[in-house]
């Protein structure tokens, strides 16, 4: 089978790279969901798109979107044909591994100021340890404001950094299994060293400084942060990878790189005859519950509130919108790496530059946890794919009884709606750098475009 690299003609080859720059930009500034949301919207704007107005009709051509508490988004391209009719709905999440800030974070300890953190999604711990990392976030104060942080993006801008033990000391660290090497409660950022200037003895004066600082800077007091959704992530920007530039490096592409894709996909379709929509969700890598999360009923809201703009509402033209409708779960599947072979089969493993990748199902133990699409729905999608000439390929999420996971793919699925899961591999899946070829990614851009043109 021939790489997309192979099957590219020059335009598509200066296309591809392109969008590769584009995608680097948008991942530096959309380290968080709420900055993956500020920066969808900013593209969404110039666009065309507008924000719904409830109140006001909607015709065929309207762009519009939805802000969901600032952490999840949905935007719809109205179609000719009336939402009863079901939309193609491309979902992707924009939440990604990180290290939040407990409530009560800030303590001292032999002359050390530290952050205690609390963990968000599937890590290894160890991978955390000994790097720049910076710190994204907000703090919502009790008279309204809200303070937006980043800090250590810029050059000139300081770090924070969670310790690893000295190779020299660490004879007892060392014959630990992998999940205990470093554990969860014991990641505490290292965030100041230098006490307090006073003429009286002062207690816990590092803290105390670095509470000055924290006054001085940013206006926020201690007992902020109890209201604050602080998040380290890894400091720098996303590279390109490989002598040949064919990969890129990069935090969060689980899955900012399909919610990026699957955006720009959406931005760019012409005219509708179905609607479209992509849903850019929050919460996914740790359930997708609550407000923010694909589990919510904003989604459905939001197209309750569209048929209410577009008809005379009634509860059964929701149900008949959401169940005539297809989607694709845009998140990423693992690639195949050639230093860990053993947890594939290779026939059904996914591969760099072999396109868009789809997993009919996903879970684990006998695919448990999975919506498994229908294998109708699953004929569809090879048809628009061969239709427009985009490489794809079906894989799982490793050897079977080796592991597993999950997307929102089910949670669509449950409200009757054909979904599979369509995204693109990644080796180093949830560490703090994740690893894509710039090949998939323009294969998959491709593929959402084709989605939403051609699927009935
Ligand atoms: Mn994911
Ligand atoms: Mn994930």
């Amino acid at each position: 089978m021939k790489t997309v690299w192979e099957k590219l003609n020059e335009k598509q080859l200066t296309e591809l790279m392109e969008l590769s720059e584009d995608y680097k930009k948008f991942l530096d500034k959309a380290k968080t969901e709420r900055e993956a949301v500020a920066q969808s919207i900013a593209l969404a704007k110039n666009a065309g798109f507008k924000e719904f107005k409830a109140g006001k009709k909607i015709k065929s051509g309207d762009k519009l979107y939805f802000i969901n508490r600032d952490k999840s988004l949905a935007l719809f391209v109205i179609g000719t044909e009336p939402l009863e009719k079901g939309l193609n709905i491309l979902g992707a999440h924009i939440d990604s591994p990180r290290i939040d800030l407990k409530q009560n974070p800030i303590y001292e300890d032999n002359g050390l100021a530290l952050f205690d953190t609390h963990y968000y999604g599937g890590i290894k711990p160890y991978q955390w340890v000994a790097r720049p990392l910076a710190l994204h976030g907000v703090v919502c104060k009790k008279d309204g404001t809200n303070v937006i942080v980043t800090i250590g993006e810029k050059e000139d801008e300081p770090i924070l950094e969670i310790s690893d033990l000295l190779i020299h000391l660490a004879k007892d660290q060392m014959a630990k299994t992998g999940s205990k090497v470093v554990e969860g409660e014991d990641l505490n950022a290292l965030a100041a060293s230098m006490p307090f200037k006073s003429k009286k003895e002062e207690k816990e004066a590092v803290k105390k400084n670095l509470l000055d600082i924290l006054k001085k800077e940013y206006d926020i007091e201690e007992d902020d942060f109890i209201s604050a959704e602080l998040e380290l992530v890894p400091a720098g920007k996303a590279r390109d990878l490989g002598l040949d530039r064919s990969m890129i490096m990069g935090y969060g592409h689980d899955d900012r790189i399909c919610a990026y894709t699957s955006l720009r996909a959406l931005l760019e379709a012409g005219k509708a005859q179905r609607s479209y929509a992509c849903i850019l969700t929050d919460k996914e890598e740790i359930g997708s519950m609550g407000s923010s999360g694909a589990e919510s009923d904003f989604f459905e809201n939001c197209i309750a509130e569209l048929i209410n703009a577009q008809t005379e509402y009634n509860d059964l033209k929701l149900r008949h919108a959401l169940e005539n409708s297809r989607m694709l779960s845009s998140d990423v599947s693992a690639a195949f790496d050639p230093n860990y072979p053993a947890v594939n089969e290779a026939k059904n493993a996914a591969y760099f530059g072999k396109g868009i990748s789809f997993n009919k199902y996903t879970g684990s133990r006998g695919k448990a946890g999975s919506s498994d699409a229908p294998a109708e729905y699953v004929a569809k999608i090879r048809k628009i794919m061969d239709d427009n000439k985009i490489s794809f390929q079906f894989s799982e999420l490793g050897r079977v009884d080796q592991g597993g996971g999950g997307t929102i793919a089910y949670i669509l699925a449950n409200k009757n709606m054909d979904v599979i899961d369509a995204g693109i591999p990644v080796q180093n899946m949830h560490a703090p750098y994740e690893t894509a070829s710039k090949a998939d990614i323009y294969e998959a851009y491709r593929a959402y475009k084709a989605f939403l043109k051609d699927m009935k």
